[in-house]
């Protein structure tokens, strides 16, 4: 399984593009910004979206890339979202004053994207043409949201995406259950703005390392971390540089837009 890293930052800036990842060529993780890197061709191939949470960010393309490709596809683009998710793009993005209801176009009966309503803790089997594995896992953030682990249907290990989240151990001992071949995990904020990590509800590196202290220690997976403010993230890495003699048991890395997982 391929995972292509279309946006990984927590604000854009020029080469800072939001939360976006297309695994193979036909499912997509969450619709920030750096979907506008994709060509046409790309984005119509693209059968299924699985979306974290309604915020800006990580929507912020959905509406227009269904407007670029819509004629282009027969089918409509199936968007997985929980139900608070699909009601907040109902209600404040589809709703034909910020966008058109692309859910009712060109019909109600064969509209441009249908929404499907997911719960955490739910499978789903998706991707049209190699089958993938989505298991929803929790979240901890300011709206409802939740995070995925993915992976072909007939691999073992997944890639695990923790969505916008704080302090979560649920999603701890859910992952500790299974086996990941490497985890993309959000640090927004550095510590001197751990006030408002804390507000917003993300991580910053001191929470993060009692997230990475749950990790089953049987486990080595790399640990990519995503979602830094541009402003901020040379301080983010610099203080997760520092976390000592715990930290050389992480494998930690870092992000970068462009980046193709391999698993
Ligand atoms: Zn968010
Ligand atoms: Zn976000």
């Amino acid at each position: 399984m391929k995972v292509r890293v279309l946006g990984c930052s927590g604000a854009i800036a020029k080469n800072c593009r939001t939360t976006s990842f297309l695994v193979d060529d036909d499912l997509l993780v969450d619709a920030g910004t750096g979907v506008g890197d994709l060509t046409l061709a790309e984005m119509a191939a693209i059968d299924d979206v699985v979306l974290t949470h309604s915020h800006l960010d990580h929507v912020a393309a959905l509406p227009l890339m269904l407007d670029a490709v819509a004629s282009r596809r027969a089918k409509p683009l199936r968007v997985h979202a929980l139900r608070a998710t699909i009601e907040a793009l109902r209600a404040h993005v589809f709703n034909n004053v910020i966008w058109p209801d692309f859910a009712s176009i060109p019909s109600r009966e064969a509209p441009f994207v249908s929404f499907h309503d997911i719960v955490v803790g739910e499978q789903l089997s998706l991707g049209s043409r190699m089958k993938k594995h989505v298991e929803v896992l929790p979240a901890v953030h300011s709206v409802p949201a939740c995070g995925f682990a993915i992976r072909h249907t007939d691999a073992r290990a997944s890639w695990v995406f923790s969505g916008d989240t704080e302090r979560n151990s649920a999603f701890w001992q859910r992952i500790n259950q299974i086996e990941v071949a490497m985890l993309v995990i959000e640090t927004a904020f550095s510590n001197r703005e751990q006030a408002l990590a804390q507000r917003s509800l993300h991580l910053s590196p001191g929470t993060l390392a009692g997230e990475l202290a749950q990790m089953d220690p049987a486990s080595s997976y790399p640990i990519y971390i995503t979602h830094t403010k541009p402003a901020e993230t040379a301080e983010i890495m610099s203080q997760i540089g520092q976390f000592g003699a715990d930290g050389t048991r992480w494998d930690i890395r870092w992000l970068e837009a462009a980046t193709v997982l391999e698993l």
